[in-house]
């Protein structure tokens, strides 16, 4: 190892932030030790810090990382095909693999991810486990951080910029949440909240073959996801959302994906969605929030599919794919970045939804 100690972001209690140094382990013979490039700032970390996502005090928080191999075990290495300096993603969620979700592939819905099932400690890096549960590297804000047996982990190109792969966790909740809606090729799709996850809702659908409408409330989001795929954009500030639907489609949505996380960003999804279609609701609106539907007008007598897609699982081979092909301008996303000691300002851009802010990335290790 390079060094013995790491610096990391430590939520210590809801609403105080610290910086503090942590030993790294050698890894055992089933382990990684990653050192992070690059961690993106979510709307889930500021919630965490909060404390509206559980109790999981001291956290190291961050989940859309992604570093180099800077130690691993020789078990690791022969199972993940690694070496030292290669650049990978480890997805955040740690996966049990043993039971009925795990086995048929749902692994975002692991039945032993919580500590009420026996588990000591969580099962979503940067999320939920907490920093005491030894070595305490379970975060991406963090020079590094210690990837256990069960993760999964994908290779990245090594000529793939950093502040391009940075996106891949983002990219394969998108690419769930297309998978879920089953959007194929000819498939007209409306995207409801274009920020980072929308846009990249956009790029994926796009990609998968259909056309692409999104709708938002703020011309310089619209006009990102107009160079993300979206082939038109509405603005619900200043146009009618189902007139303008109409026109742009011919018709209501085959498929709306909702990712603005609100009660009334879901109502008005069922309210654009064609006879027989789909809606694929991809944003978290908080706990304790309810949605009410017209159950028979909204949903059963035109027999939508409701389908909520939760996490990353199954994406990260598509996003990877993706962002390696490069069709869309994929590092104009990250519009902010800052050092890890600098993370209370970086969470200040977002708060604040400073002007023209889109990703905001952490640099643990440097440029
Ligand atoms: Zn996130
Ligand atoms: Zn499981």
């Amino acid at each position: 190892m390079v060094t013995t100690q790491s610096r990391q972001v430590v939520f210590s209690a809801p609403n105080e932030i610290a910086i503090d140094s942590i030993a790294v382990p050698d890894p055992g013979p089933d382990d990684v030790i990653v050192r992070v490039r690059r961690v993106g700032v979510c709307a889930t970390d500021l919630h965490l810090l909060a404390g509206h996502i559980g109790d999981t005090f001291p956290l190291v928080p961050g989940h859309e990382f992604v570093g180099e191999v800077a130690a691993i075990g020789a078990a690791a290495a022969e199972s993940h095909g690694l070496g030292i300096g290669d650049h990978v993603a480890v997805e955040m969620l740690l996966p049990c693999h043993r039971c009925p979700r795990c086995l048929e592939g749902t692994y975002n819905l692991c039945e032993r991810d919580d500590m009420a099932t026996g588990l000591s400690r969580g099962r979503q890096l940067g999320v939920n486990i907490p920093r005491t549960v030894a070595p305490g590297l379970w975060g991406g804000y963090s020079e590094y951080l210690y990837v256990p047996a069960e993760a999964i982990v994908h290779r990245l190109p090594a000529d793939l910029p950093w502040d391009v792969a940075v996106l891949v966790e983002p990219f394969a909740v998108a690419c769930r949440a297309v998978q879920r809606g089953r959007v194929g090729p000819g498939d007209r799709v409306l995207v409801i909240g274009p920020g980072p996850i929308g846009i990249l809702l956009a790029a994926a659908a796009r990609s998968a073959g259909a056309s692409v409408v999104v709708l938002g409330t703020r011309d310089s989001r619209l006009r990102t996801a107009r160079a993300f795929g979206a082939d038109a954009t509405i603005n619900m500030r200043e146009q009618d959302a189902e007139t303008m639907v109409r026109a742009h489609v011919g018709a209501l949505a085959d498929v709306v994906i909702e990712a603005a996380g609100s009660s009334e960003a879901q109502q008005l999804a069922a309210r654009l969605v064609r006879r027989g279609g789909r809606v694929v609701l991809a944003g978290a609106c908080g706990a304790g929030s309810t949605t009410s539907f017209r159950s028979d007008e909204d949903l059963l007598t035109r027999e939508i599919d409701v389908l909520p897609s939760f996490l990353s699982a199954g994406g990260f081979g598509s996003a990877i794919g993706l962002l390696e092909r490069g069709d869309f301008p994929y590092a104009d996303l990250i519009t902010h970045s800052f050092p890890l000691d600098e993370v209370a300002a970086a969470f200040a851009v977002i708060a604040h939804r400073e002007q023209d802010v889109m990703k905001v990335v952490l640099l643990p290790t440097g440029p």
